[in-house]
């Protein structure tokens, strides 16, 4: 991924009209993938264009791309704003964009039906509204009024700048972690043939085979070491044993791997320092029945966390067994 460059980063503050009370409002639609072509379309409030001459753009110039747009919103018991979503390589136009095939429906003061016009069209956006930590802009810090048009722009406040892509760099970081066991991944460790005790036996000690992907550096894993934690558990869900999913054309109950240490770059790099230890081991694998893996990367925090808390119970020993020395309270902040 290129570096993220803060002279072409704009923040918007959405929702602050009074208007979205009511469910009314263009930017109602900023955070939701457009049915219609999958693109996120956002519109900037009050006036729907953003200056992109301040990312370099020439006068004739329509559109400017690689623009990076964070999308904050006011919290409630303060006027402090946090930060909800962001698109990182986002087209802006200079003018509100209209077009009346994309489902952008709203209704104005009046009940009077239109089309909601958009300046920011991007095929990504990380949603963060549930994210455990958030990231908070204290508005008294910088200037109490920062968001009175609505927006600022990249190199306004510096010290700013540098704490909002610092913590944009740690969602992406983190990113990779949530992409890392996808359900393509686990397909394949239904097709896979287990692994022989010989690679079961020496997969702590292989070294890191790190590769390049889309989305940057990431650890190949060896699917047959997942296939074998699954046939060790009985494909039985190590959080609840009763938990049922369905049956496989392989015959056996649907179950997926998750690596009980995060599998990412960062936490493989920092065992094998550590320890010389490469974490895609059996001894790090443990079997969940989908709803409990999903709710392990992407839930709140409260059942998450103990849901973590029981998985690290039932597989410390192992965990010794295979060298992996890690405690409770640093294992949940490998999940933060
Ligand atoms: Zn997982
Ligand atoms: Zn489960």
């Amino acid at each position: 991924m290129n570096k993220l460059d803060v002279r072409k980063m704009v923040v918007v503050d959405l929702y602050a009209g009074s208007y979205n009370k009511e469910r009314i409002g263009h930017e109602l639609y900023n955070l939701d993938r457009n049915p219609v072509d999958g693109y996120f379309y956002g519109y900037c409030p009050p006036h729907d264009g953003i200056n992109i001459s301040v990312f370099g753009a020439n006068r004739t110039d329509e559109f400017v791309d690689d623009i990076l747009v964070v999308y904050v919103t006011k919290k409630k018991d303060s006027n402090n704003r946090e930060i909800i979503a962001f698109c990182l390589n986002a087209r802006v136009f200079r003018k509100g964009q209209f077009d009346d095939k994309l489902c952008r429906n709203v209704k104005d003061k009046d009940g009077e039906e239109s089309v909601a016009t958009y300046s920011i069209k991007s095929n990504n956006l990380e949603y963060l509204k549930n994210k455990y930590n958030k990231f908070e802009i204290n508005i008294n810090e910088y200037n109490n009024r920062m968001f009175r048009s609505q927006r600022f722009y990249g190199g306004k406040y510096p010290e700013l700048d540098k704490k909002i892509i610092a913590y944009i760099e740690s969602v992406i970081e983190n990113r990779e972690f949530l992409d890392n066991d996808n359900s393509d991944e686990q397909e394949e460790i239904q097709r896979s043939e287990p692994a022989t005790q010989t690679e079961i036996q020496y997969s702590p000690e292989k070294p890191l085979n790190i590769v390049d992907s889309n989305q940057g550096k990431i650890i190949a894993k060896n699917n047959r070491i997942s296939k074998s934690a699954l046939i060790e558990a009985k494909y039985t869900c190590v959080i609840n044993q009763s938990h049922k999913t369905f049956i496989t054309t392989n015959g056996t109950p649907y179950m997926e791997g998750h690596h009980l240490i995060p599998c990412t770059v960062s936490n493989s790099e920092l065992f094998m320092d550590k320890y010389h230890k490469n974490i895609d081991c059996v001894e790090n694998i443990v079997c969940l029945c989908p709803n409990c893996h999903r709710e392990v990367h992407c839930g709140e925090w409260n059942s998450k966390s103990q849901k973590i808390r029981k998985m690290f119970t039932k597989q410390k020993e192992k965990l010794v067994k295979a060298g992996l020395l890690i405690d409770e309270e640093e294992l949940l902040n490998l999940y933060k």
